[in-house]
């Protein structure tokens, strides 16, 4: 059954990630679950996914890259200059080839969980959104207004997010990618 998938991938993932990673992991799982129940989405594809979206995680982004060689997974200009970018679509190929998950939507949610995209599913918001608020997040400055406001306007939070994803990264000089732009126009609203 998908628990017993569940409780197998849980115990794997238990070994293969360091401690705080697997705590954030857990702490996505059941933020996702809870999201899935407010929207409407199907709670048995926001485990999953929130339980897997850092698998790709699970060693340094040099092995990562080389992983993504081995298994042809193309990866964009900006994502190779950007490392931290690279663990969503290897995170998506583990998912279905390691962990035998075959579900599209679950493996898109995934593969678009770090930079969202324009027009996502509600599970792809899900899981964007529950990887910036699960409970384990240290508190950063603006957090705790997305976290208020999550259920009852979740791209108003996910405009929050990524606008201040992209603050972030300039105030530290670091490149944006071009797709968490994209992201952050799309759920502006007029204010
Ligand atoms: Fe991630
Ligand atoms: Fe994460």
């Amino acid at each position: 059954s998908m628990t017993d998938e569940l409780t197998d991938i849980r115990k794997d993932l238990s070994k293969k990630l360091k401690k705080e990673r697997f705590e954030h992991t857990i702490g996505v799982m059941y933020t996702a679950a809870s999201l899935a129940m407010c929207y409407g989405e199907d709670i048995q594809k926001a485990l999953p996914a929130g339980l897997l979206h850092d698998c790709g995680k699970y060693c340094p982004s040099k092995d990562q890259i080389k992983l993504c060689e081995k298994y042809v997974i193309s990866l964009t200009e900006s994502e190779l200059a950007m490392p931290a970018l690279i663990h969503a679509k290897l995170g998506a190929y583990l998912a279905e080839h390691e962990y035998g998950i075959k579900d599209r939507d679950i493996l898109d949610a995934i593969i678009w969980h770090t930079t969202g995209r324009p027009a996502m599913t509600m599970l792809e918001k899900i899981i964007y959104i529950a990887d910036y608020i699960e409970p384990n997040r240290k508190i950063i400055p603006g957090l705790e207004e997305i976290r208020s406001i999550v259920f009852q306007d979740i791209d108003r939070a996910i405009y929050l997010s990524a606008k201040r994803t992209v603050r972030y990264l300039e105030d530290g000089g670091k490149a944006v990618d071009p797709m968490t732009v994209s992201t952050c126009e799309y759920y502006r609203k007029e204010e």
